[in-house]
């Protein structure tokens, strides 16, 4: 901050600076584009019409389409195989007449000749979990996942459709989609059922990598099964893109449509089944001890268990070639999972919600012994607390019951009612003791979260999962950052950062990026992009942009008005600001449309007081002033330290009127123009002068540089001489002239000593080290290191002893997931 007793004119300043900062460059061709940053959003979104609303509501006629199920499925635990006997209904709720009907077939993509698999490239042929090695390298888990692959066949083995006359209906594979030709078209508000018969193999989890498939535990010889996507499903048919047959390539996910589920599975008989809906035949599966302890559960504190731990260990060991059939019927649901082990322990806990179609729902939790003791004391809680916290930003919970089951390492996946989450803990591999990680331990509690959250956001706000990851992921992730700072404060949410905020800048400063409005299976940095940025951008417009009120308003809105539909961004991008009435389109072109960084610097801070005009006042503050600018030359000290005397001081008589009054010195004619000056004054500009002069104003100028290209807010806090601090957070709109450069006017009647533009950490500001001036001083630590240590010495290594017994292949053993290097072939 540059400190200046100058006396500027007031009447000189006053008209001067309304146009002297910004309107001036306004008009010189508009840095930084402001008249597009801040352009409306409607060139970009589609037009309103009757079945989206103007306002982002569903329109008039918005209408979807119906598909009920009807499965009898078998689990062949031998074969790891699935059969099964499948009927829909499909209701035409469109206004048009369709020819065909389309499913979609998801367990193709395991094929060998799918789309997905064959436009793998090398750095994503390994499973998901898997980290890519530079250059050409390959993994052990990528080598699994081949082998796994060249082992069995994968996909659907599809039996003849046929129609509710036992019609055979002609088909057509196309790759994870399936044509049905109908004998006569589907008229709008007609139904047609189908059925037919399948057979899958299920894929190997750990090995091929999927949201479902089995577990193997090779310490005692189990398995689990959590099965999804198992099932041929109707594609989604909408008013916006037709039937949404974009092809299955793992990224893009489910786009499905709402109906009632009726599912038998059969499955060994000493198998625990969890599953979307509610169990039909308890009497007929559990032990009477077993429904007596989930009618305790109902009004339980605690989670109870259903089945113990203990029993579990039991049960395990053992094996049945009898089989059981469970029955759960779903109602309302987009998709249907589930998961069956002899393995599991499952506890229950009842949760109660004030809402008059459903006061209560069970939460459950399934699990191996292998999860505890985290399990037991963490999953259900969680699923109540997640239900506890997102009902309050949308809508309460809607079904009878939520489930978490732990299904494989460090995974999650959600559907209707049921989710699947990973982590456990580690047992010591000689000891037996068992231990976990802090990141095992809030990893759990943290996809719990997530995946509850799913049911939610996508699977009842049912969003376009396939066209755009962020509508579900983003939303979701948004509101399980909220509900794990609800869960313990500094709740470790991003790695070992708690803000969202603070974890986004590094993404966002980032080359290789595309805007968050990109097509699921096209974005590169897929977390940051789908998850953590959109969460980031909605964190800072609840508490930066809009305000907690207006948001938490505008959001449930938008919650209510499409749940149990199909809302796009558009819909979304509207809602927010027609419940809200901020105009929010400069924040989603800056965030969802453009990949810009938040990085603004504050700049130069000029201070001046008010003059008075008055020669007698303000010539000697001008002498002071120009003193402390243009303070007398070396040379000149130097010549007086040696006692050298100038010629004027050795002949006095050489001095006139100019030596004894310097430019500074007042004048009559000065003193009369000031009479004038303040005699041609108007009675206000009179007024206005003289109580800005009593008052003693300060008068700042304040300069901002965009140096991110994001438009953004700007929290301010700006501090006194006198120790005081002020908030004062300016809005974004200020850079609606300039985007680039931007100068504040601040009058006060105490003197600033420091601005500041985000100490509170609200709008993911990437450099703070240029966010206050005058600059502070950096703080750390640096540790002493040692240069780099001597050449190899292939001599001194040979003669090193071998540890162990000698192994015929250093590589044998060796983690899964670690890199290996391929050996160019010698020429
Ligand atoms: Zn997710």
């Amino acid at each position: 901050m540059k400190h200046s007793l100058a006396a500027l004119a007031l009447v000189a300043l006053l008209p001067l600076f309304v146009h002297a900062s910004n309107a001036d460059k306004a008009v010189k061709g508009m840095p930084g584009d402001p008249d597009k940053l801040f352009a409306q959003l409607d060139t970009l979104l589609p037009t309103p019409g009757v079945t989206r609303a103007a306002s982002g509501a569903p329109g008039a006629q918005y209408w979807q389409q119906r598909a009920d199920y009807r499965i009898q499925v078998t689990l062949d635990e031998k074969r790891h195989r699935l059969s099964a006997k499948q009927s829909i209904t499909y209701m035409n709720r469109s206004p048009d007449t369709l020819n065909y009907i389309w499913l979609q077939l998801d367990q193709n993509i395991f094929r060998d000749d799918s789309l997905a698999r064959r436009s793998e490239v090398a750095a994503n042929a390994g499973t998901r979990r898997d980290t890519v090695g530079s250059g050409d390298s390959l993994s052990f888990a990528a080598m699994r996942r081949h082998q796994a692959f060249e082992d069995r066949e994968y996909g659907y083995e599809m039996g003849p459709v046929r129609d509710a006359s036992g019609r055979t209906l002609r088909t057509t594979v196309n790759d994870t989609m399936m044509r049905i030709d109908l004998p006569t078209p589907l008229r709008p508000g007609t139904s047609i059922e189908i059925n037919f018969e399948w057979q899958s193999n299920i894929v190997d989890e750990a090995a091929i990598g999927a949201r479902g498939g089995y577990e193997y535990f090779s310490k005692n010889d189990t398995y689990q099964y959590f099965l999804a996507q198992w099932f041929p499903r109707l594609v989604a048919y909408t008013d916006y893109t037709g039937w949404q047959h974009k092809q299955f390539l793992d990224r893009g996910e489910f786009t499905l449509e709402f109906g009632d589920y009726d599912v038998e599975i059969t499955v060994p008989a000493d198998h625990i089944v969890a599953s979307t809906g509610v169990l039909q035949n308890p009497d007929v599966v559990l032990t009477s001890e077993q429904r007596a302890r989930l009618k305790r559960a109902e009004t339980a504190r605690k989670p109870i268990f259903i089945v113990t731990p203990e029993e579990a260990l039991v049960n395990e060991k053992e094996g049945t070639n009898r089989t059981r059939t469970w029955r759960f019927k779903g109602e309302n649901v987009r998709d249907f999972a589930w998961a069956s082990s002899r393995k599991y322990i499952w506890d229950a806990m009842g949760y109660r919600q004030s809402d008059s179609k459903r006061p209560f729902v069970m939460a459950m939790s399934f699990y191996p012994n292998e999860g505890e003791p985290i399990w037991s004391k963490y999953s259900t809680h969680a699923v109540i607390h997640t239900m506890e916290v997102y009902s309050r930003f949308s809508f309460p919970y809607p079904y009878p019951v939520a489930i978490s089951v732990n299904s494989w390492e460090r995974g999650g996946m959600e559907y209707p009612m049921i989710t699947f989450n990973g982590y456990r803990p580690t047992a010591d591999e000689k000891t037996g003791k068992v231990t976990y990680s802090r990141s095992a331990k809030y990893g759990l509690i943290g996809v719990i979260i997530h995946e509850v959250g799913h049911i939610y956001f996508p699977m009842i706000v049912n969003s376009d999962e396939r066209q755009w990851t962020w509508m579900d992921e983003g939303l979701n992730t948004f509101l399980e950052y909220i509900a794990e700072l609800e869960w313990e404060e500094n709740f470790p949410t991003f790695g070992d950062k708690t803000n969202v905020l603070d974890f986004i800048t590094a993404y966002m400063q980032s080359t290789d990026q595309v805007p968050i409005m990109t097509n699921s299976d096209t974005i590169v940095q897929f977390g940051p992009n789908a998850y953590s940025k959109p969460a980031a951008a909605l964190a800072v417009l609840r508490e930066t942009v809009m305000g907690r009120e207006l948001f938490d308003h505008a959001f449930r809105e938008y919650s209510n008005r499409w749940k149990f539909k199909r809302p796009t961004p558009a819909d979304f991008f509207r809602t927010m600001e027609d419940a809200s009435g901020v105009d929010l389109d400069w924040f989603w072109r800056g965030w969802f449309y453009g990949t810009d960084h938040v990085d603004v610097a504050v700049g130069d801070i000029r201070e001046y007081q008010v003059s008075t005009q008055d020669p007698d006042a303000e010539f000697p503050l001008k002498r002071q002033e120009f003193a402390a600018n243009w303070p007398e030359s070396y040379s000149q000290r130097q010549n007086r330290t040696e006692g050298l005397k100038t010629r004027v001081d050795r002949y006095p008589e050489l001095k006139d009127f100019y030596n004894e009054n310097d430019q500074f010195a007042v004048t009559n004619k000065d003193r009369n123009e000031f009479k004038d000056f303040r005699e041609k004054l108007r009675d206000w500009e009179r007024t206005v002068l003289d109580r800005a002069i009593k008052a003693g104003e300060y008068v700042y100028f304040v300069d901002f540089k965009n140096i991110g290209g994001l438009v953004t807010p700007l929290p301010l806090t700006l501090t006194y001489a006198d120790g005081s601090t002020e908030e004062y957070p300016v809005p974004a709109e200020v850079w609606r002239y300039n985007a680039l450069e931007v100068t504040k006017l601040f009058v006060r009647n105490k003197r600033l000593v420091s601005v500041e533009l985000d100490r509170n950490h609200l709008i993911a500001d990437s450099d703070k080290s240029n966010n206050i001036t005058p600059r502070r001083i950096e703080q750390s630590r640096v540790e002493l290191f040692r240069g780099r240590d001597r050449e190899r010495n292939q001599m001194l290594d040979a003669l090193a002893e071998l540890k162990g017994e000698p192994k015929a292949e250093k590589s044998a053993g060796a983690a899964g997931g670690q890199d290996v290097p391929l050996q160019p072939v010698a020429k």
